[in-house]
């Protein structure tokens, strides 16, 4: 059973970031980007400046304060960063936003003035960090955009946004920048989209913003991991981007410059959620008609061959014979893969599929055999 959530209202505040750039249309990504560190004023405020002039920029971010994986790296310039990013908005007019970890990170942004604060993916982790700064904003209605925990948890993710609403926060967003994991795959951090569409599910009102920078660690990736987090209606994105990323004193291989930014962007296909056209809703109810037929088509098929696994369990018991036969197993795999793949459909999902398939099999199969046990000890 899922927990009931304990959230306050959660009021939209993403959207009117839309009238800060010129790009203004109400299903137009919010794009926030700026320098993963600020690391000199005049690199903060070069970066933000270029940014604001491509005209397709609603927010500046920047880290003051870096959460580092080993101590000796670059850790941030500090509070003074803040001076620099109150003149980056005041050259550029964009509202400014930074991660904030504790309570003295929140007091030095508010004090300068930040217009919106983020909790890092390192931050979210830790129960009593959120709490921490839960607690130093009560009072305070400032916009929280809270990104997902390095760990594919999406009660801590909830749980973190529940903290804030306690605290009396209205104008939260989810910002998704992917998991840690120990498998090696293409990005740095694995975007396990479902979760992104489980929180979703469970809060749709909280907005959720793609960080693309974070989740690739790859200045070549960032466009398509963009299109695929549009594509699943997210509202915005955050990418990082410096005005000479190969010398950036973090993240440097993740990072773009404000040129190749715009070229990102421009490159982006922004599709609406739904369409008004008639002839478009009578195709897709049409289509989905037909999904519906063969969703029912694949219960009712399940649901004979459990049947018929079942018929297998009372045969194997009645034969004293062993439920998981590996060979046979192993022959199913191969045959429906193959079969799959001639027709379209990935060894991933096939393998996936089949296991789940398995598995109901063995259960079926083994509330059988200890059907027989039940009886037998009543005996
Ligand atoms: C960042 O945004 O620069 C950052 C530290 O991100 P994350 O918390 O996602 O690692
Ligand atoms: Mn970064």
């Amino acid at each position: 059973m899922k927990k009931e959530l304990q959230l306050e209202s959660i009021k939209k505040w993403l959207p009117a970031l839309r009238k800060t750039s010129e790009v203004t249309q109400s299903n137009h990504p919010i794009i926030i980007s700026g320098p993963c560190s600020a690391e000199t004023e005049s690199q903060t405020i070069t970066t933000c400046k270029q940014l604001a002039a491509t005209g397709k920029v609603h927010a500046l971010r920047a880290g003051i304060w870096k959460p580092r994986t080993r101590p000796g790296q670059f850790e941030g310039v500090g509070d003074i960063g803040l001076e620099w990013m109150v003149n980056a908005r005041k050259e550029t007019g964009l509202p400014i936003t930074t991660e904030v970890a504790t309570a003295a990170h929140v007091e030095a942004s508010l004090k300068a003035g930040v217009d919106i604060l983020w909790i890092g993916a390192r931050t979210t982790v830790n129960p009593f960090s959120v709490q921490e700064i839960a607690d130093s904003l009560k009072g305070v209605d400032i916009p929280v955009m809270v990104k997902n925990p390095v760990n594919p948890d999406l009660e801590l993710w909830i749980g973190a946004v529940e903290r804030l609403s306690k605290a009396g926060i209205t104008k939260m967003a989810a910002i998704h920048r992917g998991f840690s994991s120990f498998e090696k795959g293409p990005f740095r951090n694995a975007p396990m989209w479902e979760l992104a569409i489980d929180l979703k599910t469970r809060i749709p009102e909280l907005d959720i913003i793609c960080d693309p920078s974070h989740i690739t660690g790859a200045r070549d990736l960032i466009s398509f991991v963009s299109q695929k987090a549009l594509d699943l209606d997210m509202v915005g994105l955050m990418i990082e981007s410096h005005i000479t990323p190969d010398a950036a004193w973090s993240d440097a291989k993740q990072q773009v410059t404000p040129t190749a930014l715009s070229k990102i962007l421009d490159a982006l296909i922004v599709r609406t959620a739904s369409s008004d056209s008639k002839s478009f809703k009578d195709t897709l109810v049409a289509l989905r008609e037909q999904i519906d037929q063969l969703d029912d088509d694949i219960m009712h098929k399940l649901s004979a061959r459990m049947k018929i696994s079942e018929k297998i369990g009372q045969y194997k018991k009645e034969n004293g014979v062993t439920i998981l036969q590996v060979n046979r197993w192993e022959e199913i795999i191969n045959t429906r893969v193959a079969m799959g793949l001639a027709m379209g459909i990935s060894e991933d999902f096939s393998k996936e599929f089949l296991k789940l398939v398995h598995q109901e099999s063995i259960q079926i199969q083994t509330n059988v055999m200890n059907d027989a046990l039940d009886k037998h000890a009543n005996v």
